[in-house]
């Protein structure tokens, strides 16, 4: 039998232990070692019921998803089998659920005749999370316990409930609590917890760490957990209780076909472009009125048609694409992590009162530096208003912002810094900036500190070569704002070392953030890209676009919001600012823009009531401005250009593409470790849409050949402006082998 699992007969009783960490998942090896347990249980003579119980992270987290899409997925056999040879079992089957029971773990224990829930489990079928719905019997099982409408509200929302709420329902014929059970109303009292063998009965050692923030099994500990399952079961066979089956009992719902039809409006109107949740209705709402049996077919038509989705193909890349982000080619597990206790941060502006908000929501102290008295006030109730809106809405109170608030160590002087194992620089941009805090900060910290910088654009590598220890430096590039945004670009060094990199990734996870390793280029990942992308909607603005037909085209595509609304939303003074700097650095070379002369004329964006569009004093909204027609206008005569009509296809293509076509250089030159990660950076910090998985993805989707194509074709009418428009050689390269940025695994050979 498969080590994936633990069968012993306890006074009768065969328990099966999942085995299988992080989560359980139900792959094909421990879904055939479950059914030959079942098996062995039946046929022997000595049990009389079976206790399915989890180990680790709780009962199971449901499919493997390293199989979807596999044929290993549907190898004998399948979810659904396995779900019919437990419900259709002779001998009862009772599961016991502690700690995760998600998606085809519930499903699974929906089959089984009676479970025994425990306090700190956690229900769900998040299938729809991944653009699916649950296709094990989900759709026909839940609502026949918990009614229409509650069993709609966890398959549409896909989401998280604790067990103590789903406590008295028919989900649970017993309850674990402390040392005993409780049994649900119509049940039978249980015997003492003594009636099974004591806790250890089980064995399974707890596996070494849990994914996705699993809680372990929680208040009911698994020994309490197995000896109240077990006492149930002894009452299910003294007392000769039925084979209870889910299927047989009816959906409690009076008016069913209008809550359905009001849920199919409601969902509908949410849903935007995911099919998901509307199937999710469509399913349940075939628990209702027709056979099971009618219900199952349904939901797997349903299932089947969405497995098929590109939605679905994209929401599933972006759950692997986290899980691989983690990951650093040459930075193996087991490198060493240095601790991090106390963080200084630099700087208490804008980005250094996200990051040290980031820092202390995560329970880690932080010494706030500025120069100023001045600015450090102005920084601290920066933090302290920003967490108002949590005020309000109660999902923090004062005693836990205070407590919080007390992880601060406000200073002006550098000697505060001495024993901080982190300091993350968030000065102004500028290099002589940076030189004098980066020396500074080599004289103060402790041998072993990681000196971390904030920068958007400078050369990371310049930065270490102020301090005498570049093999301590890196790059956290946090997003604004920093307490909000979820993606942080983790800048490797050439010379950084890899236990701080290793370090960083699991502070990132610490904050709850998506890190994304990043070569030294300038703007790194995402802010490289963002400047093609940028140049390709000027370029269409100067064709003959308007700002809001580029940004209603690229909204319609899916992307949170257009580049000149986003323009307005950061600031145009900063692109601004680093025009006239590269135009001094690069003198002759033309890299003006329209939006020097919104900023002549004071347009800098919101901030300033205008900027590509203008904004009524308080509002965001954007409103197109004929000013800005006039400065388009005069400045296409100044270059020359004659407008013509530019189709939303175009637009979309254009900027698209551009976005594509710098990933694949910034892939090819091992900037980015793997295309998902590219993806990663857009979808969590530039709005790309998640249904479209990211642009690498996207590309991969669309056929790199067309792509190729299509940047050609615009190569060959641009003239003087070919070269920002010629594909990548990678690119090329990739569509002529006929094979995707997927598949690429880096240029060394
Ligand atoms: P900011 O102007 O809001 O804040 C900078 C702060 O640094 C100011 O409070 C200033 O008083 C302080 N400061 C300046 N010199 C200092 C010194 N020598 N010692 C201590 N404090 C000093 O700027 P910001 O927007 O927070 O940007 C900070 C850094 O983060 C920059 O490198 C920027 O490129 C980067 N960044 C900004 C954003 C963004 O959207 N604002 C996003 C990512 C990264």
């Amino acid at each position: 039998m498969t080590t994936l699992l633990g069968f012993e007969i306890v006074a009768g009783i065969a328990v099966v232990r999942l085995e299988n960490p992080p989560v359980n998942s139900l792959g094909h090896e421990l879904r055939a070692g479950l059914s030959e347990a079942l098996d062995r249980a039946n046929a022997d003579s000595g049990v009389e019921a079976v206790v399915l119980i989890g180990s680790g992270a709780g009962f199971s987290g449901g499919a493997d998803i390293r199989e979807f899409g596999t044929p290993k997925a549907l190898a004998h056999p399948d979810l659904r089998t396995l779900i019919r040879e437990v419900e259709n079992s002779a001998k009862p089957v009772i599961a016991a659920i502690g700690g995760v029971c998600m998606g085809g773990g519930l499903e699974l224990a929906l089959a089984c005749h009676y479970r025994v829930g425990a306090p700190g489990a956690r229900i769900a079928l998040p299938e729809v999370k991944l653009g699916l719905l649950p296709g094990a019997g989900g759709t026909q099982r839940l609502p026949r316990l918990l009614g229409l409408e509650a069993a709609l509200n966890m398959i549409v929302s896909g989401a998280t409930v604790a067990s103590e709420k789903l406590r008295g329902t028919p989900l649970f014929d017993a309850f674990g609590a402390g040392g005993g059970a409780q049994v649900a109303s119509g049940g039978v009292p249980p015997r003492a917890a003594s009636a099974g063998r004591p806790a250890s009965a089980g064995g399974g050692s707890p596996p070494a760490g849990s994914e996705g923030g699993a809680t372990p099994l929680g208040a009911g500990s698994d020994g309490d957990l197995l000896a109240t399952a077990l006492a149930f079961a002894r009452r299910v066979v003294d007392e000769k209780m039925p084979l209870k089956r889910v299927r047989d009992r009816a959906v409690d719902m009076p008016n069913a076909e209008a809550y359905l039809q009001f849920a199919r409006n409601t969902v509908k109107a949410v849903a935007g472009p995911y099919p998901a949740p509307l199937a999710c209705v469509e399913a349940v709402a075939a628990a209702v009125g027709t056979s099971f049996d009618a219900g199952l077919k349904r939901e797997r038509e349903l299932f089947t048609t969405l497995m098929f989705s590109p939605e679905s193909a994209a929401l599933r890349h972006v759950f692997q694409a986290e899980r691989a982000a983690a990951r650093i080619l040459d930075v193996p597990d087991d490198t060493p992590v240095r601790p991090l206790r106390t963080v200084g941060v630099i700087g208490a502006g804008t980005m250094g009162g996200g990051i040290t908000m980031s820092l202390i929501n995560a329970g880690i102290p932080v010494v706030l530096l500025e120069t100023q008295q001045e600015a450090l006030d102005r920084g601290l109730a920066n933090i302290r208003r920003n967490y108002g809106g949590a005020l309000r809405k109660g999902t923090l109170t004062e005693q836990s912002l205070a407590e919080r608030l007390a992880l601060i160590t406000p200073t002006l002087d550098y000697a505060a810094l001495r024993d901080v194992d982190l300091a993350i620089e968030a000065v102004f941009e500028n290099m002589d900036v940076k030189h004098q805090v980066f020396e500074t900060l080599d004289g103060v910290l402790k041998p072993g500190a990681i000196l971390a910088s904030n920068t958007s654009a400078l050369n990371l590598d310049e930065i270490a070569q102020f301090t005498r220890r570049p093999q301590d430096v890196i790059g956290l590039h946090f997003f604004s704002p920093a307490n909000v945004m979820r993606l942080l670009e983790v800048v490797r060094g050439a010379r950084t070392a890899k236990d701080v990199l290793h370090t960083a990734m699991r502070l990132a996870k610490t904050m709850g953030k998506v890190a994304v390793v990043s070569g030294v280029c300038d703007g790194f990942i995402g802010n490289r890209m963002l400047a093609r992308y940028g140049a390709a909607a000027h370029d269409l603005i100067m064709a003959g676009a308007t700002p809001q037909q580029v940004d209603a085209a690229l909204q319609d595509f899916g992307m949170a919001m257009g580049p000149f609304r986003v323009g307005d939303l950061a600031g145009l003074d900063i692109g601004w600012a680093l025009r006239k700097r590269r135009a001094a650095e690069f003198p002759g070379r033309d890299s003006s823009n329209v939006a020097d002369l919104l900023c002549e004329a004071g347009r800098f964006g919101q901030k300033t009531g205008a900027g590509w569009y203008r904004y009524e004093p308080g509002s965001r909204h954007p409103i197109p401005d004929p000013v800005v027609t006039d400065f388009i206008e005069q400045y296409r005569r100044r270059q020359g250009l004659n407008p013509r009509a530019v189709s939303a296809t175009e637009i979309v293509e254009r900027c698209i593409h551009a976005l594509i076509n710098e990933g694949a250089r910034i892939l090819e030159e091992g900037i980015a470790q793997r295309s998902s990660d590219i993806d990663l950076v857009y979808l969590n910090g530039y709005g790309f849409p998640a249904f479209r998985g990211g642009p690498m993805f996207h590309a991969d989707q669309t056929g790199l050949h067309d792509i190729a194509r299509s940047l050609q074709a615009i190569a060959a009418q641009k003239g003087s402006d070919a070269a920002f428009w010629t594909p990548a050689p990678l690119l090329v390269r990739l569509a002529r082998e006929g094979r995707t940025f997927s598949a690429f695994k880096g240029s060394s050979p």
